[in-house]
């Protein structure tokens, strides 16, 4: 049976991240994206409106919704801004859904309630200065002594580094292993920002995102109990693999908001703006560009559904949610390209949204896989060189 119908709590998720964007994030965006500041009403409103933790249970602090409301949320939170959608990827995506997997219940209750409640602001520490796509080029190392382990590394290009409160940071445990390029030998942290030697600060000239805060870690010998490794030493990596299909996900069911933020600027534009006597939404090429952004949205979307579908079934979804990722930013970024056309010369300035949406639509095929990644995923998919096994672990169970 196959149902396109949403419920009605669902529903109430997309009003509520659609109220957030329309009252407190397009009003102010390109003012916060010019002096390249995160508005400092953001958290707390996302927080009051309970889009923090909608999607984790009830025991922990949230509302217990599914996966498709957290893409629906993603979609509107892009729609106000990219930047704003990125704090559901990481915050939910990257650091609480994992969490919710893999912690143990002393840390469940220490760090996913506060997560989900808004209280504590998290994030996902993987890359590094020099290594990202290759994420075993890693040098983050975790030293047991004692009761506790000894962090020392840099990471770069953290979502939110220099606001969080808590980070899941990826290291070598088994410096052997580390040699030998096995990934079996990385290990998956929460470290909190007040631990000695943890020091953050915010990268500024990006070329998005730019309302939102993007920057460094760096760990100085920091000393991180033994009681927050996540699951076992050596289950870094899949964590971090895990991790990445829930971001992923929203991702792609933003990058569907930024289709849409394109499609309906065009619309607008295109009954306003007359050339040859005509306005030009009368012009073919024109309404070309606009039916791609149509078409581009609505099979952008289908994919995102199906991973979400995927992931309400508990099912692994890691094929469908890069596929997903994968052309919802490919269209994205056609989307917005054809936005500016649309424009014509007042697309290349300030005064309207769309060089925005250019400038955003770029990154999203570089974090959480970079197109190149994602395409030789798929690829080797269907040449047999991969395939999704179920995980060992219990996946989150979500209410519908
Ligand atoms: C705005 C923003 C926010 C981010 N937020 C986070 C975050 O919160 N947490 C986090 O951990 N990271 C974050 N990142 C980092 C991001 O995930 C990495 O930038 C990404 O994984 C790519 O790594 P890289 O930049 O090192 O590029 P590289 O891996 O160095 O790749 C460079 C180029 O080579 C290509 N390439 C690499 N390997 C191959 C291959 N095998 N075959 C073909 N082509 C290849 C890539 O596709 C790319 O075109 C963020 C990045 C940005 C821009």
């Amino acid at each position: 049976m196959i149902d396109f119908s949403f419920t009605e709590n669902q529903l109430a998720v997309r009003d509520m991240a659609r109220e957030v964007a329309s009252k407190l994030i397009i009003p102010s965006i390109a003012e916060f994206d010019r002096s390249q500041k995160l508005n400092p009403e953001l958290l707390p409103a996302m927080a009051e409106a309970n889009l923090l933790g909608f999607c984790i249970p009830e025991a922990y602090g949230g509302l217990g919704m599914d996966y498709i409301s957290l893409g629906l949320a993603s979609e509107e939170m892009e729609y106000g801004d990219t930047s704003a959608r990125v704090i559901l990827s990481v915050h939910v995506g990257l650091f609480s859904l994992p969490v919710l997997t893999f912690a143990n219940e002393e840390q469940k209750q220490k760090y996913l309630t506060p997560a989900a409640k808004g209280e504590k602001i998290s994030t996902f520490g993987l890359t590094e200065p020099a290594a990202g796509s290759d994420v075993v080029g890693l040098q983050t190392t975790a030293v047991k002594d004692g009761d506790n382990y000894i962090l020392n590394g840099e990471k770069m290009w953290i979502s939110l580094a220099d606001v969080a409160d808590q980070f899941l940071i990826f290291a070598w445990t088994d410096l052997e292993k580390k040699k030998n390029r096995d990934h079996s030998g990385i290990s998956c942290f929460i470290v909190e920002r007040g631990f000695e030697g943890i020091s953050t600060g915010s990268i500024h000239g990006k070329l998005g995102v730019r309302a939102g805060n993007t920057g460094f870690i760096s760990m100085q010998d920091v000393k991180v109990p033994k009681e927050n490794l996540v699951h076992k030493e050596g289950s870094g990596f899949k964590i971090a693999m895990f991790c990445l299909d829930q971001g992923r996900y929203t991702v792609a069911a933003g990058s569907c908001g930024l289709i849409k933020a394109c499609r309906d600027a065009c619309v607008k534009y295109s009954k306003e703006r007359k050339t040859f006597g005509s306005f030009i939404e009368e012009h073919q090429l024109v309404k070309q560009m606009i039916a791609n952004m149509e078409a581009g949205y609505e099979y952008s979307t289908y994919l995102w559904l199906k991973a979400g579908w995927l992931k309400n079934q508990s099912l692994r979804s890691t094929k469908a949610t890069s596929l997903a990722k994968w052309i919802a930013c490919k269209e994205a970024e056609a989307a917005a390209a054809n936005a500016v056309q649309v424009h014509g010369a007042y697309g290349f300035s300030d005064e309207y949204p769309v060089e925005r949406f250019y400038r955003n639509s770029k990154g999203a095929s570089i974090y959480e896989g970079t197109r190149e990644i994602h395409t030789l995923m798929q690829a080797d998919y269907v040449l047999g060189h991969r395939e999704d096994k179920q995980l060992e672990l219990d996946l989150p169970k979500v209410d519908q």
